[in-house]
């Protein structure tokens, strides 16, 4: 199974609770899930795994780098499919998530900290909102 592949891959055991979690992400990877979510899928295939051993093993794939956990909320993580790197519109209303990748915003954040003499490793591109889809507006 492709998942158990890349657990491989990464050097980590293949685990029932670490092939059934990536498995989950990979096939909602269009949604940004919360361990909580996950969790529920789980209960709903039956499958018993607990919400401890969910943060966990998502934790273990964070550091394998086969997951990305965002920070969207004060309260929340939410986690995706490690992939292609990407910033993140969020509409405070319906809760849906856009990805997009500008590459003017990538180029200017680089010059921005070659101006102050910074070695730029990482960033996080957020941007609140109200999306403008007829759906949520109609149920606000
Ligand atoms: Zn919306
Ligand atoms: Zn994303």
């Amino acid at each position: 199974m492709d998942s158990d592949n890349k657990l491989k891959d990464v050097g980590l055991k293949v685990t029932h609770p670490r092939s059934k979690i990536l498995e989950i992400l990979h096939t909602n990877s269009k949604s940004h899930l919360s361990a909580d979510d996950i969790h529920n899928l789980l209960v709903k295939s039956n499958e018993s795994i607990g919400l401890a051993t969910v943060y966990r093993v998502l934790t273990q794939l964070e550091m394998a780098g086969l997951v990305q956990k965002n920070q969207f909320q004060d309260n929340q993580s939410s986690y995706e499919i490690k992939k292609q790197h990407h910033d993140h519109l969020i509409c405070i209303k319906c809760g849906k998530i856009i990805e997009f990748l500008d590459s003017d915003l990538e180029k200017l954040q680089e010059k921005i900290s070659d101006k102050y003499d910074f070695k730029l490793q990482s960033h996080v591109m957020t941007l609140f909102g109200e999306c403008q889809n007829r759906d949520c507006k109609e149920n606000n």
